[in-house]
């Protein structure tokens, strides 16, 4: 067990968030979160990839709603970096989470997809996977440093024709106004699924008033996704933390108070870890019907969740 402890109020919030089942999941996932890989070879050589982590001895278990991937249990991070196809990215590390919030896309070859906040691609290139070379794939992304990172991915996966921009993604629901069928706004957040015990740097930023400040930025990011979608187009929200602040509650304020009418559409993954949106918490009230929004737990293969699927109607 490590030493470190997480911060007392974050705690208190995450039992207060979940049942003492999904708690007790939660507070076991802290130390070893789960693993996944996905399949970047050619299609018809997936199996290959099966065979080949059953080779190495971990034990691929498939994933009902994405078969080019594999949960590989926990604990396992150091010696699956180290496995040759892993190093090579043949096979793509990749929490089944990130991979749930493209695949609830609905990504068709020849749409045209933005992805608002991209770095460091993993989504991306996911993305780029299913358009399978038809369509416009932008890849916008705030930090430099960061871009140069999502650059670097997508050419290690030979992801071509991707246009990489460096900017804020606020400003392009008016450069980029009604131009994509599908948008991912997978905005910069809390990160409350991504702290570790052993890595106290995950949650050295965390408090209440940070939260409140990313929840602004989050609604800028999502009304700016809305506006770049064409009518009739998609916009998938996604967040890894468990914060309501930065989930149902902004996209219950961006649903009322867009400057596109947008309505929540069905996420229809078979995913067992979802869990009832959170409309009402600390004295905010959503006043829209939040019930479509998926609200994910920890589970034996996937680490807390949150996303939205929007549709522009005008
Ligand atoms: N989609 C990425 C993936 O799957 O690899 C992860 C994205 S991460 C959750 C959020 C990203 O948004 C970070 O790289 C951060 O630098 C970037 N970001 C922060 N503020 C932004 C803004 N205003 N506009 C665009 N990107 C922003």
């Amino acid at each position: 067990m490590s030493g470190h402890t997480l911060p007392k109020p974050f705690v208190e919030r995450v039992r207060r968030l979940l049942s003492p089942d999904d708690f007790a999941r939660w507070e076991r996932g802290l130390e070893c979160p789960p693993l996944s890989v996905r399949w970047t070879g050619p299609r018809e050589d997936v199996e290959r990839g099966r065979a080949y982590l059953s080779s190495m001895e971990f034990e691929p278990a498939p994933v009902p709603w994405m078969p080019e991937a594999w949960s590989v249990g926990r604990c396992t991070r150091r010696r699956l970096s180290e496995v040759p196809w892993v190093t090579q990215q043949r096979l793509f590390m990749q929490s089944l989470s990130s991979m749930a919030a493209v695949m609830a896309m609905d990504i068709q070859p020849g749409h045209d997809v933005l992805d608002l906040c991209a770095a460091p691609g993993a989504k991306t290139s996911l993305i780029h996977r299913l358009q399978r070379g038809k369509g416009m794939l932008i890849a916008n992304e705030l930090s430099r440093a960061r871009t140069t990172r999502l650059n670097a991915v997508l050419d290690r996966l030979e992801c071509e024709g991707v246009e990489v921009m460096t900017g804020a993604g606020e400003r392009l629901g008016g450069t980029h106004a009604a131009c994509f069928d599908r948008v991912l706004a997978d905005v910069p957040c809390s990160g409350e699924a991504r702290f570790h015990l052993s890595n106290p740097s995950t949650w050295k930023r965390w408090s209440v008033s940070s939260i409140t400040g990313l929840a602004k930025r989050q609604g800028a990011l999502l009304e700016s996704a809305c506006r770049c979608a064409r009518p009739g187009g998609e916009v998938l929200y996604a967040t890894c933390t468990m914060a309501p602040e930065e989930n149902e509650l902004v996209v219950d304020r961006v649903l009322a108070r867009s400057s596109v009418p947008m309505e929540l559409l069905p996420i229809s993954l078979p995913l067992p870890n979802r869990r009832t949106p959170v409309t009402a918490w600390d004295g905010a009230m959503a006043v829209q019907d939040l019930a479509h929004c998926a609200r994910l737990v920890s589970d034996e293969t996937m680490t807390p969740f949150f996303m939205a699927r929007l549709r522009r109607t005008g």
